[in-house]
């Protein structure tokens, strides 16, 4: 059975204390989760070390980087590589997210090398793709996203690919409090779980989990999670309230 995860995203929020709080208000909410469930906080750098020992002895709570850059390691003032996430420990690094690709100009060709230090450094991928509000008023969401994952994570062999999580987050969803509904999330994510089995057959993608991110909240998160290929949320905005992030945990299936 592939993994249903509810994914903070933290964004540039929070001074360090806050975190420490908010971790500890969520974590204190004791919400077990069962084998196939998992939750992960996607965190500034600064403060990985410290959610990690925060999550360390509590079943499928873990944490993740919210970028790496694209060279292995050199000469790159303020970069931080994928090693050296894994270095101190952390298993899951967010790649692609729509502010990264927009405000910092990363390309799928970019994306590619990232996935690929990623996987040779045993990180998991939690791979963001989407379409702009323009690209869905022209009906050309589809194949705008399969190009995407074409372009980025189409090198890889099935054994890398089984090893993704992907999420898909409508840029025109991304803290604007305007939520695709499950019908346009469910239709998307079954035509990405088809472009991944027309590559790499049904078996294969049946284990990738396909998250939605976009506005996900306490009210939406269960009707969201409850299509059969979406398994599960990457959450700004909602994910820095307790209660909020909470009722997105127990909305998982
Ligand atoms: C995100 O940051 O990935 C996101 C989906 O944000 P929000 O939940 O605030 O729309």
């Amino acid at each position: 059975m592939r993994k249903k995860i509810a994914a903070a995203n933290w964004k540039m929020n929070l001074r360090y204390e806050q975190g420490e709080v908010l971790l500890d208000r969520i974590l204190g909410q004791h919400i077990d989760l069962a084998n196939h469930q998992q939750v992960v906080f996607a965190v500034p750098f600064p403060y990985l070390g410290m959610a990690k020992s925060k999550v360390a002895n509590r079943n499928n709570y873990t944490i993740a980087a919210q970028n790496c850059h694209d060279k292995a390691s050199g000469a790159y003032t303020g970069e931080v590589s994928a090693e050296m996430i894994q270095s101190i420990g952390v298993g899951y690094v967010v790649l692609g997210h729509s502010e990264r690709r927009e405000y910092f100009h990363e390309t799928n060709e970019m994306l590619a090398s990232k996935i690929d230090l990623a996987i040779s450094n045993g990180l998991t991928p939690i791979f963001c793709c989407g379409e702009a509000l323009s690209i869905r008023e022209a009906d050309k969401q589809n194949s705008f996203v399969e190009t995407q994952l074409k372009e980025s994570l189409f090198h890889l062999d099935s054994e890398n690919i089984a090893k993704l999580i992907i999420a898909y987050e409508p840029i025109w969803a991304i803290g604007t409090g305007k939520t695709a509904t499950s019908t346009q999330a469910q239709d998307m994510h079954k035509h990405i779980r088809s472009v991944f089995a027309a590559k790499y057959g049904h078996e294969v993608a049946n284990q990738i989990s396909i998250l939605y991110g976009g506005s996900v909240n306490g009210k939406n998160a269960e009707e969201l999670f409850n299509q059969p290929d979406v398994d599960g949320g990457l959450v700004g905005g909602a994910s820095l309230k307790v209660d909020e992030f909470s009722l997105i945990i127990k909305a998982l299936r």
